[in-house]
């Protein structure tokens, strides 16, 4: 479904973005995964390129909340392939501190990454994309930018903006052919849930309607239908994908 497209998925070295690097090789994409450290990169890479050399498939570890450094690891990506077809932000942190333990510094934090670094990687790669004749960019946002949350406040005020950012940039680059979409997912097995509360991940498991958490494949599907040219009507979409429980 992919084959021939050049990608960029941030936060791609485990989770989410993992399976969404590896169901992007699988559909014939060529793929740069980025990651927060170069020792995690490469040990993903090593993973990938065990289960399949020849997939094409290069890393790198660029500060995401540098705007000049992720400035310079889109030029480098350009370089290398000559275009940037997908751009996956995916890369976030959760929080879920009671407010009246939340500190600024708490809340910038989550602010920088999950909402000014992805800014900063979609301002250079429109440019190519333009340049290019198109794209398509794809956010992970969350089933709290929709339902909220009810501990954590710059986690869910993080993923509203993420959904803010998606609809009014689909429209503001529809004329450059450029698709913006967000994908939110459910509780998903991955590290991120395994470093929040048990009792909290019990009582949001108990309230999903199909029965379990979801995997990071059952999310990383809809990151390939909405790279794909399956999805060139769809853009300025939030694409649950939750098993229902945002209801
Ligand atoms: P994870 O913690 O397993 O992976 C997070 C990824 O982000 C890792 O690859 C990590 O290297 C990267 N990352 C973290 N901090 C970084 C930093 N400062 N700089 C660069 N990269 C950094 O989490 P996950 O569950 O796979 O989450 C991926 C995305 O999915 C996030 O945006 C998260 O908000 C979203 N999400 C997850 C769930 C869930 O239940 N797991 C639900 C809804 C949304």
């Amino acid at each position: 479904m992919l084959k021939g497209k050049v990608a960029v998925v941030t936060g791609g070295t485990r989770g989410i973005g993992f399976a969404i690097v590896k169901k992007y090789l699988e559909n014939g994409a060529k793929v740069v995964l980025w990651g927060s450290r170069q020792e995690t990169v490469d040990t993903a890479l090593a993973k990938l390129k065990e289960e399949n050399s020849a997939w094409e498939v290069t890393g790198m570890a660029p500060k995401l909340t540098d705007a000049k450094a992720v400035e310079e690891a889109v030029e480098a990506v350009k370089a290398q392939y000559g275009r940037i077809d997908i751009l996956v932000n995916n890369a976030g942190i959760s929080q879920s501190t009671p407010l009246y333990q939340y500190t600024p510094e708490d809340f910038d934090k989550v602010m920088d990454l999950n909402v000014k670094a992805l800014f900063y990687a979609i301002l250079p790669t429109a440019k190519i994309m333009k340049e290019q004749g198109g794209g398509c960019i794809i956010n992970t946002s969350s089933m709290v930018s929709i339902s909220g949350q009810p501990a954590g406040v710059g986690y869910p005020t993080s993923k509203f903006a993420v959904n803010g950012m998606t609809i009014s940039l689909a429209r503001e680059l529809a004329p450059d052919n450029i698709r913006v979409n967000a994908v939110a997912p459910g509780v998903t097995k991955t590290d991120m849930v395994a470093a929040l509360p048990e009792q909290m991940v019990a009582a949001i498991s108990a309230k999903i309607p199909l029965g379990r958490p979801g995997e990071p494949e059952d999310v990383a599907n809809a990151f390939v239908y909405l790279a794909s040219d399956m999805a060139s009507y769809v853009t300025g979409e939030i694409l649950s994908v939750d098993g229902a429980a945002r209801a």
